[in-house]
Parts: structure tokens; sequence; C-alpha cells
């Protein structure tokens, strides 16, 4: 081939190449972790490009998560001359956010139509609930919200579902009561942008037509946790049924990995793979099988741990890297000293092996194990950053400055109404709400436009309200981004409000970190005057009244994992605010709002620190770290308990293992509690049966024996839950008081304690750091066991026992 000799393809073992060069046509690499799928994708764009076979407007990609195709773009522009921001790369929900706000005319959307996350979607069905008396216990908002997002992804409206049972007919009903509520408001939830933009294709014509000449190649990648509405979403863009065959212009490369199907409860389809295979009649089946990420003790265990499931594509994995480290074992006491016995090798890896922070993960199954982990981190200054978990634009603060700033954009958002019509207090009450939707709902519009319907001085504090607002958006009109949030954050009445409350300066500091964020966002998506909008080919060009809004590309991340959270929330945002078809640019603020309502999580204040990466295993999909730790490896946790009812469901926990130990480059921990705090109760633990499955030779249990665990021995150094390791593993550590002060709050309902080691309230102690000091209480048990001891100048503290160093002083 002419372009064989192209520098970009230099490195590529056989398969690879033979995937990147593939000539047109549809096909299917299929590999395991680490084999360079992602790789090969990118490369191929560059490839097509570099070669003049695509036009940067002729190719689309699907990524699985927004940072993904952060790094895609990235690479991409570090290959190519081009300017590739206005490419269609992103997530299956940033590219029909994408496509909606160029169409949303078609699409039957106002023009500034916003994004419910998942926390507005909940609270929406809950107004609806209340609205039309919805019995809560027999119907709870949160699981009518996984039936309706149930149904859109499987491409079902409410006329669709065929509901034989009385509950269901109910469940049908809410639906399509919440769908009018929602089409009222001009608002759309994470499903809806899917399914809405397949409609679109599926029911336009032209715009089909348009969009299945342009994108000549489709490359997608972790196409097997793709579910049946992306699947037929992806064949509206790749061609047109004719009778019973699919005939399709473009290539369509798809990239997966059966053994990293881990969204089968989010209606992920391992099958998509076959259909694609039939359907699209693939020729090309390519597998790769050389695996450049980890030293091969951590691929040998991720092989072996694999193997025990069944129905596997079959794949094998080799490297011809060393075997490395050991997989290192850890076995800890309890949740708090799992995570300090984490920063702690964190150090290490950063002061004596030079690894840096950002090429360490953290990993763990459920959010909740998050915060012990974070709160050690946090104390002993470690910066780190959360994917998922409390997310910055989750926070109350953030999400009341953010409904301000969307009713400026669109007066009709009945929930950012209902958020901050009475905050700050503005004495609207209960009575005058329901005063205000009663009449919302009879004359059918939104609560905005029904407030001069209710009389009184109620009705006059509710215009008082909208009036405020219109002058918001007045002295905002043509002011930077900036300007508009540092406006709308004053005037509204939010900064003096938590000026006024007593932890209020936190809040504040978010409500700063939010112009921050904007800010960031204006220079990182170079929105505005760098923008630069791509050349077109003429073909590209759509019929005008298609063309009168400018897209957004944004992602989502992967839902969030079966515990604690509900549909968690999709990604940032990416690309440009420009139109790649128009080179329109759409308001700042619009933008921003979409973003805001798309970022998952990704800490604008952290980015591009040099920090700890933090993230459950579904968000680490894709990824890859020098070194991971995977905490909680326990039975019940590791695998999860929700899913070891069947096999289906442990072997779905096993293929989430593989994910986690496959990102590891060079080093990999893995470590289990014996006790862990969850959803405030302690529990006892057993190591996970997974630790079974792996080889014994690749691995290191470093867990010293637990000798003195549970009881404390006040003269033995760092105390009697170390025993063996002595006190040098605690010893250098001056922080430790502090640590505890933060388990000392939320860490609230341990058990009351008998005062088994010695320490008790009204006795004196000794501490290394803080001295003398008077103990006022002991709380929990063992290795849990707290005092609190007033140190005179060094002021109150709550101490671990287990781990600070407190002699009895008598
Ligand atoms: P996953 O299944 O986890 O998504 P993947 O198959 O997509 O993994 P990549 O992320 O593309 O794998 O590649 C894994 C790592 O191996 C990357 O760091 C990549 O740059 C590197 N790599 C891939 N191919 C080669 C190669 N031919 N030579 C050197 N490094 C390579
Ligand atoms: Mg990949």
């Amino acid at each position: 081939h002419p372009a064989s000799h192209s520098p970009l393809l230099t490195g590529l073992n056989d398969e690879q190449l033979a995937a990147v060069t593939l000539p047109a046509g549809h096909a299917l690499i299929l590999a395991g972790a680490g084999s360079g799928k992602t790789r090969v994708l990118t490369t191929r764009i560059a490839w097509l490009l570099q070669t003049g076979q695509a036009t940067p407007g002729s190719i689309m990609a699907v990524t699985f998560t927004n940072k993904a195709a952060k790094e895609m773009l990235a690479r991409l522009s570090a290959m190519l001359p081009y300017n590739v921001r206005g490419m269609w790369i992103g997530t299956f929900h940033g590219l029909c956010n994408r496509m909606l706000r160029a169409h949303y005319q078609v699409a039957k959307l106002p023009q500034a139509f916003q994004i419910l996350d998942t926390q507005d979607q909940l609270s929406a069905i809950k107004r609806l609930c209340k609205q039309f008396n919805v019995d809560d216990e027999r119907f709870p908002p949160k699981q009518l919200m996984y039936f309706i997002a149930g149904c859109k992804e499987e491409g079902m409206r409410p006329g669709d579902v065929v509901a034989t049972d009385p509950d269901t007919r109910k469940k049908v009903e809410i639906y399509q009561l919440y769908e009018e509520q929602c089409q009222r408001e001009g608002v759309v939830d994470f499903g809806e942008l899917m399914l809405r933009s397949f409609e679109l294709l599926r029911d336009d014509v032209h715009l089909r037509q348009h969009y299945q000449r342009r994108f000549q190649h489709i490359l997608v990648d972790e196409f097997q946790d793709t579910n049946k509405l992306q699947y037929q979403w992806l064949k509206q863009l790749a061609g047109e049924a004719d009778g019973s065959r699919f005939v399709s212009q473009s290539s369509v490369i798809a990239v997966g990995d059966d053994d990293q199907s881990i969204y089968a409860f989010r209606g992920a389809r391992v099958g998509n793979m076959a259909d694609f295979i039939r359907e699209f009649e693939v020729k090309n089946q390519i597998k790769l099988e050389q695996n450049y990420r980890s030293y091969s003790n951590i691929l040998d265990c991720a092989n072996a741990l694999i193997s025990h499931n069944s129905n596997r594509l079959g794949k094998n994995l080799r490297t011809t890297q060393g075997p490395g480290e050991p997989v290192r074992i850890y076995e800890a006491p309890s949740d708090l000293a799992e995570a300090s016995w984490m920063v702690d090798e964190i150090k290490q890896l950063v002061k004596n092996d030079g690894f840096t922070r950002q090429e360490i993960a953290v990993l763990y199954r459920s959010n909740a194990q998050s915060r012990v982990i974070e709160s050690a981190l946090f104390n002993s200054g470690i910066p780190y950053r959360v994917y998922g978990g409390l997310r910055f634009f989750e926070r109350a603060e953030i999400k009341h400055a953010l409904a301000y700033l969307r009713l400026l954009e669109n007066p009709h958002d009945d929930t950012s109404f209902m958020r901050v019509v009475n905050f700050p207090a503005r004495g609207i009450g209960a009575r005058t709400i329901e005063q205000l939707q009663d009449a919302a709902r009879s004359s059918g519009c939104s609560l905005s436009d029904a407030v001069t319907a209710v009389g009184g001085a109620a009705g006059t504090k509710l215009q008082g309200f909208v009036a405020q607002i219109d002058v918001l958006r007045e002295q905002t009109q043509g002011k930077t981004l900036r300007e508009i949030i540092e406006t709308v954050e004053e005037q509204s009445g939010l900064i003096e409000h938590y000026r006024n409350e007593k932890e209020g300066a936190d809040r504040i500091e978010n409500l700063q970190e939010l112009v921050t964020a904007a800010e960031s966002f204006v220079t990182q998506e170079g929105f505005g005057k760098d923008a630069v909008a791509l050349p077109l080919d003429a073909q590209e060009i759509l019929p005008a009244t298609n063309l009168t809004q400018s897209p957004v590309s944004q992602g989502l991340d992967p839902e969030a994992p079966l515990l604690d959270q509900p549909l968690q929330a999709p990604a940032g945002t990416l690309a440009s605010m420009v139109n790649a078809d128009t080179g329109e640019t759409m308001s700042p603020l619009a933008a921003f709002l979409s973003h805001a309502s798309l970022e998952a999580g990704d800490n604008q204040a952290q980015a591009g620190q040099d920090a700890v990466q933090l993230m459950t295993v579904h968000a680490s999909k894709g990824l890859e770290f020098d070194a991971v730790f995977i905490g909680g490896v326990e039975e019940g946790l590791f695998p999860h308990e929700n899913a070891m009812m069947d096999r289906g469901g442990l072997e779905e926990e096993r293929r989430l293992a593989y994910v986690a130990i496959t990102r590891a480059r060079k080093r990999l921990y893995l470590s289990h509690s014996q006790t862990r705090m969850l959803h405030g109760q302690t529990r006892y633990n057993v190591k996970s049966r997974f630790f079974d499955e792996l080889p014994e030779e690749a691995l290191k249990w470093i867990t010293p024996r637990q000798s003195g665990f549970g009881s404390f021995a006040p003269n033995s150094g760092a105390g009697g839950a170390y025993g063996s390791r002595g006190s040098g593993q605690f010893g250098s550590n001056s922080g430790w008081s502090n640590k505890t002060e933060v388990f000392a709050s939320p860490v609230v309902p341990r058990q009351k304690a008998e005062p088994s080691h010695g320490i008790k309230a009204g006795i004196t102690v000794f501490h290394n750091k803080f001295g003398e000091g008077k103990v006022l209480a002991v709380e929990g048990q063992g290795d849990d066991a707290r005092a609190q001891v007033s140190f005179g100048r060094h002021g109150t503290k709550w101490l671990a026992l287990a781990i600070a160093k407190l002699t009895v002083v008598e």
C-alpha cells in the first residue's frame, strides 16, 4: 500500500497493521484488554485522513467515555496537522446531544433545551408523582426512573410498552405524564437524548440520508457494551434496510472485548456483536493477541481469573514484557486501615519508585468505598481526583447557581424554577407553590407563565421572582460567561445567603469555583475567538432549515455501578462549540450549561493537577495507569452480593474484576478488609473468591500476621492492630491525628464501646505530638475505637486508638 511507509504505522504489529489499513467495508476487531484496540481505532482515523481516503467531516467515532474521546482527539491532533475539533468524536450521548442541537426544530425541542441529570430527573419524577397523587410506596420514584430509563433504552415510548398488569399500566401512565412534563419544560434526560436522536434519524429521511452520506467511516470502541437502542442508532446512520437485507455504503468498524462487557444491568447486549456480524455481513474479523500494557504477572492474573467464565468468545493474550513485580495483596483489619495502607504505598511509589500521582489509580467496586480513601488521601495532603462519585456539578449550591443560569436561558424550565423560586428564601411557601402548580396545570403552561394567575401577596412575590430573573437576563446580555455567572451568583442572593450560613464558606468557594470551571471550559473548548469551522464538502451542507443551531459535543460516562448510584452521569465535553456544518457558534452560556449537565465529575479545579485518580471499576474501562489499587476485594462487595445469586451475575462481576486488573501497567495491588463500614453498618467480610482464581506464583501476600487484631494494647507503640508491623509503619506519620478528625463526623453510627483498651473518658493520656490530654469520650470497638481528647493548646481531637500513639498517664 502507498501509505504503508507512513510513520503513523510504525511499531504496529501485523494484526494491528491489517486492522488499521483495512479496505472499505465493515469489520469487527475482537481482542482482549490492552491489545491496542483503541490505538488501532485512533490510528485508523489518522491514516484515513492522512492518505486522503477520508475528510474530517466524513468520520464519526464513538467512544465510551468522555475521557476516551478527549484522549483520542488529543492523539489525533498530535498526529495530524488538522484542526480536529469539528470531528464527530464522542460518546453516544454526546453525539446525540450534538445532533439534537443541530436539528432541534425537527426534533421538536426548544432551541435552548436543557439536559436533566439523574438528580434532576428524580426530582422531576417526584414532583410529578406528588402532583398526580401517585402512591410512592407502591411506586417509588427511583423505580419509576429506572422503569422509564429502561423503556427508553429499549427504544420504547409509552405507547410501545405492552402492559399486562395494573402496576405496569400505572407505570406507563406515569411515563406518559413524565414525557409531557419534560416536553412542556423543554428538558431532556439522558435516555431521551439517545431515543430522540434515534427517532430523528428514523423519521426524517432527509436527515438520515444526509448523515448516511456524510459518515463514510463509523468507528465504535467498546462495542460489547452497546445497548439495543445504540445499535439501532448506529444502523440508522450506517444504512438502510432493503427487504430482509441491510445495505450500507459506509464502513463500520466495531471494536470490542466480550470479556469486558460490564453493563448488562444497564441494557448492554454482548449479542450486538453477533448481530453486527450477521446483519452487516461482516467479512473482516481481526483478533489482536499481543498485550502491550501490562507485565506478565498482571496479565497472568487477568487471564487466569477470566478463564473461570463460560461462553467466552475465546481470545488469548500474551506479552513480551517480563514478569515485572508480583501482584501485591494486602489484608487490612478495617477499611480505615486499608485506606491508610494505600496512602502509605502511594507515598512510597511516588517517593522511591518514581511514579507520578496521575499514573496511580485507586479503583473500587462501589462508590461508597471512596469516602474513606478520600479522607485518608486528603489528610495526607495527597492531591486526588474523583471520577463519578460526588460530582462538582451535583453539589447543592452549584445546582442552585445552575438553576438560575438555566432560567436565564429557558424560563420554562420548571425543575430549575422549583429549585430556586424560594432559594434563597423569599417568603414563598409550599401552599403558594401548590397554587402555582395548579394554575400551571390547568392552563397547560410553565410555572413561570402561571405566576400572574396567583393572586394576593403570594402572587406578588412570585411575580417578583420572575421579574428578578427577567432583570438578570437583561443585565447579563452580551456579558462574558464569567461576568454572567458572577452577576447571577451575586444578584440572586446566593452568595449573601451562604455568607450568613455557618458552614457557607465552602459553598461560596464552590460557587467561585463554578466561575473557574466556566473559564476553563471556555479556554479548553476553544470556545469563541479561536474556534475555527472545518472546511466543508459541498455534500455536507444540509437544507437550511436544519441548520439553525450549532451543536455541542458532549460525552456520557459509563453509568453508575449497581450499588449506590442510580443512572449515573454522563461525561463532560469535548470538541468545540462550533457547528461543523455551519461554522456557527452557540451561546457560551448554553454550551456551558450543556457541559455542566453532561459533565462526569471531572472536577475542573483539579483538572491538570498531578493527582491520584479515584474511580469505580466501571468508570475505569479503557483507561490505563502505571499503578492500580483495587480495594475491597471481598465477598459481598466484589463480587457484589446483589450479583451473586446467579451465574450470569457472578460472571459479570468476574469481567469487572478482569477490567480492573487489566488497567495496570506496572504495579497492581489488591486489598481486602476484615471489617468495613458500609451504609452505616460495620460488616465483617471474608476475602473474595476471586483470590482463589489467581495464580499463586504471580502473587505476593504482604500482610503481616494479624497478631493483635481487635484488641488494643496501649503500650505497644503503634497500637494493637498492627502488632507485628511495629510502630515504624505509622510512626513517621504525624498527620494521623488529623486524619481521624475527618472520620469523626461522617462515620456516625458506630456502636458505643466498652472501654476494653483501658482508655476511657476522664483519664489522662500522652500523645507523641500533642503531649498530655484529657479523654473526653470513647466510641467504637476494636480497630474502630476512637477517643476524643482535649490537648490544651492543640485543641480537641478525635484519635483512632488503633493508630494513634496514646499511652495512659497514671
Ligand atoms: P482496553 O481493552 O483496555 O480498552 P485496548 O485494547 O484498547 O485496551 P489500548 O489502550 O489501545 O488497548 O493499548 C494499550 C496500550 O498499549 C496503550 O498504552 C498503547 O499505546 C499500547 N500499544 C498498543 N499497541 C502498541 C504497539 N504496537 N506498540 C507499542 N505499544 C502499543
Ligand atoms: Mg480500549
